[in-house]
Order: C-alpha cells, then structure tokens, then sequence
C-alpha cells in the first residue's frame, strides 16, 4: 500500500521525466508501449490467475487480458497518425495572419478505476495518455488489488515507460492525493465518488474527466424478433454478475409481446448456471464485493412489499462468496429503487408500455445516460433511439460499447462528464492546442486607434 504523503514525492518524480516522455517521437512512444505489450504477455498467466483470485470468473478475467492487449495495439498503431496532424493555414477572419497548430501533452494524469473490470478499466485511459506523451499515476481499486503486483513488475521491464508510469495501491484516500498532485485526472466509478473527484479537481482547475455509474434502459418494439430480443437482452443484463456500468437494468416491452417475451425471458434466465463450483464452470461467477448483495436485497425487498412479482433467480450466499442467479421482475413501477438506482446484479425488472411515446419517456426519466438499447424494426428502433438521452444506443443487441471502442460517444446526465474515452477523442483530449498566430501583413499601429472628433 502506498502511503498517502508518498503521492507529492512520486508526482515530483513524474514531472521530472515527462519532459523526456513527452520529448520523445510518438513512435518511440508507440515502441516502447509495444515492448510493454510483450512484457505483458509473458506475465498473462500471473495477471490473469490474480484477477480470477479476486473476480471468481475466468473466461472474462481472459478476456479482459486480450482485450487490454488489443487496446495497446490498436492505439500504438494509431497514434502517431494522430499525433502527426499538425494542421495550419490562414485565417478566415483575419486573412493576412497564418496560424499553426501544435499539440502540447496535459502533464501528469492521474487514474482511479473500479473494481468491476479492474485490468482493462485501468489501462484504458493509461494508453492513450501515454501515447499522447503524458506521464500516468495509476490507482487501481483497493478491492481487486491483486494484478498490480504483475502489472507494475511488466512497465519496470521497459525502463523508459516506467519513468513515466507508475502505478500505487489503496484506497480513496491515496485517490485524493492524486487528484491533489496530478494535471488532469480520469476517473471510472460511481457517480456518487465522481462528484466529489470533480469538486476536488474542479478547487484546482485541472480538467476530469468522468465515467460514471448508468441505469441502462432496453426498449423492445412491436415486431421485434424476440428469440434475438430474449438472448440480448439476458446476455445484457446478467454478463459479469451484472457488474458492468452498461449493464441493462430495466426493459421496457411492447404490450402485445409483454407475455411471450417475459415467459421467454424466465425460461432462459433459469438455464444460466453460477460459478459455485469453481471459476471455470458456469456463466455466472460471485459478486466481486459481496456488499453488493445488501443493496440487492433492499431493492427486491422494496419492490415486493409495494406490488412486483418475483419470477426467478436468488441469491445464495456461500463460505466461498455471495453468488445470485438471473432474477426476473415484473409489477415494478418507477416509484421502487430498483428502476431507478444502479443494482449492479443480475437483476431484470421488466415493464410494459402502450406506445412508443411512452417507452421513451420511461426511457428517459433517469437521472443517468450512459447506455441504452432499442430492438425492433431496424428503422423504427433508429428512430427510438435517437429520442433517447443516452451516450451510445445499441440497436438489435445490447452493450455494443464492450466490443466498439474505436466510435466516439459521450456520456449524458449524471453519466459523466469531459470528451469521449472511444474513438479518436480518447487520445485527443489529453492534448491541449496551442495556436502559432503569425502576421504576414502590416503591423497596426496605435494611430489606428485614434478617436478624433
Ligand atoms: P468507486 O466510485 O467506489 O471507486 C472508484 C475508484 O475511486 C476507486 O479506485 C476508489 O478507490 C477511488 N476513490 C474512492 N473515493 C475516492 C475519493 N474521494 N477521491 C478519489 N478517488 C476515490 O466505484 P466502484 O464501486 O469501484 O465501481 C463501480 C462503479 O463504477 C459503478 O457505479 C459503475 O457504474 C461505475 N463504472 C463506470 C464505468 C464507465 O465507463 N462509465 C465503467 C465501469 C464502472
């Protein structure tokens, strides 16, 4: 655990070699984060084995290592394409002054992640910070502490990426302290620690740029094709233990398909099998942080005592953990907990609606915007989509932002704030513009501005 008071002292170390970081051609930045990726590789099996001791899933722990692989190629290609484009030309506005553009690197970034993705939710920002020359202090989060000793053992194997890269442990405390020393922070988290990130950044004017919690909504249409609307919207809302920010966590379904699709719905959330007996059997492993669990409870205890029927699912608490099958509710009205605050499980609340108008009006009352879906006629649930006030719509599936992460979208509501992670913005935005204004005419002299009467 890093001590609260090393923070300074390591920022200090940071900012003395960002300028050489920084100093450097992009593309020995892009070598030197491919070397990384290397040095990463020969670590997969002690980064992935400590994210299955503390996530109970193994598939998804080796995904995410894959993925954060990918990401690291994807960028380093990228990047200096990206970086190249100094743009300049003559101003429209003044004709006779040419301008040039040159991008300048924000500094120290600081990173705080959660625990729910805890490997790839840590890179993703880091990359592209790197990359666009900025040094990184990274905190992971204190509950899924285990891949960082790996983690930190494969940047030291390339010297010149650990100058400008270093990554500590604990708890929000040591997050604060790097909000206090850094030049610009990313935070990944809930909205209700993002708030207190931001007015912390916001005190010292440094840029945050925030991804928050969601309460993903899913419309199914009329005419939706409900074999695809029923395993999307399963897959969607229970993947990861329903512990991913766009997790969907209330459905919204046309009323001439409401009963098909929901004993549908029941029948396929009852196949899904949990992980008791190990990390590599089943679909669904434990709940990451049991804790979770009590906010499961007092939600379902909520909406039962004021009308909603439960259908399916428990949760079944173990020596080994709290695990929680597919549960389907019905009779939920926007008065309850569970359709309006992130659960963060496997829970499904579903709710009929008589027109589209109204589907998009539950849509929308939600305090967050991250994500949404609309499945249906692919015209027709465009059309939906857009009235929706979320960051990224999937049409005709759920969740598209996990497997897309080269489109920009932005986070709406209390969803998050500052320019986009996806797309060419994620690489961009750690870079601020400076303007070389150059006149090529003649000078104005102070008589321009005489007043003579
Ligand atoms: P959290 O807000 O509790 O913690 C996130 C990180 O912030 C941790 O590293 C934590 O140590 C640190 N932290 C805590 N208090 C702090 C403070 N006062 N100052 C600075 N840092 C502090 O979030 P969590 O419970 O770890 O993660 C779950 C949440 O993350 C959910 O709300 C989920 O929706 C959200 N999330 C969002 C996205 C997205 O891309 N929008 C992705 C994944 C998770």
């Amino acid at each position: 655990m890093t001590n609260c008071n090393e923070i300074p002292v390591i920022a200090a170390k940071l900012r003395a070699a960002w300028p050489s970081w920084h100093g450097l051609e992009a593309k020995a930045r892009a070598q030197l984060l491919r070397a990384w990726q290397a040095a990463l590789d020969q670590r997969r099996k002690a980064i992935v084995d400590a994210l299955v001791q503390d996530t109970g899933r193994r598939l998804i722990s080796e995904n995410e290592f894959d993925a954060v692989q990918r990401r690291i190629g994807y960028w380093a290609e990228r990047a200096p394409r990206l970086l190249h484009s100094v743009s300049s030309g003559d101003s429209k506005t003044a004709p006779s002054v040419r301008y040039e553009h040159h991008l300048h690197s924000l500094g120290i970034v600081g990173i705080l992640s959660p625990w729910n993705v805890p490997l790839l939710l840590s890179i993703i920002d880091a990359v592209p910070a790197l990359l666009a020359g900025c040094a990184v202090l990274l905190k992971p989060s204190e509950v899924t502490p285990r891949f960082v000793g790996p983690l930190r053992d494969s940047v030291e194997a390339i010297p010149d990426l650990a100058a400008a890269f270093e990554i500590v442990r604990g708890d929000g405390a040591l997050g604060e302290a790097i909000v206090d020393n850094v030049d610009a922070v990313c935070f990944t988290g809930s909205t209700h620690t993002g708030r207190k990130v931001a007015a912390r950044a916001g005190a010292r004017l440094i840029p945050a740029f925030l991804e928050l919690g969601g309460k993903d909504p899913l419309i199914v249409l009329e005419g939706a094709d409900l074999d695809l609307a029923v395993a999307a919207a399963l897959r969607g809302s229970v993947l990861n233990t329903g512990q991913a920010c766009q997790s969907i966590e209330r459905v919204y379904v046309a009323e001439g398909i409401f009963e098909s699709f929901v004993n549908r719905l029941i029948e396929e959330a009852k196949q899904v099998r949990l992980h008791v007996s190990g990390a590599s059997c089943g679909h669904l492993g434990p709940f990451i942080d049991p804790r979770q669990a009590e906010i499961v409870e007092a939600h379902l205890q909520e909406a039962l005592a004021k009308g909603a029927t439960q259908h399916c699912g428990e949760i079944l608490h173990k020596r080994e953990g709290v695990w929680c099958s597919p549960i389907v509710l019905t009779g939920v009205n926007h008065e309850m907990r569970v359709m309006r605050q992130e659960s963060f499980a496997p829970v499904i609340p579903v709710m009929s609606f008589a027109n589209e108008e109204q589907a998009v009006e539950l849509a929308n009352d939600s305090s967050y915007g991250l994500s949404a879906a609309v499945i249906g006629r692919e015209d027709q649930a465009k059309e939906v989509g857009r009235k929706i006030h979320a960051g990224a719509v999937s049409i005709n599936d759920c969740g598209l932002t996990t497997q897309v992460s080269d489109v920009e979208k932005d986070s709406f509501a209390e969803s998050g704030v500052g320019q986009s992670r996806m797309g060419d913005a994620g690489l961009l935005r750690f870079l601020r513009k400076q303007a070389l204004l150059i006149q090529t005419g003649d000078v104005l002299s102070i008589d321009a501005f005489i007043e003579d009467s």
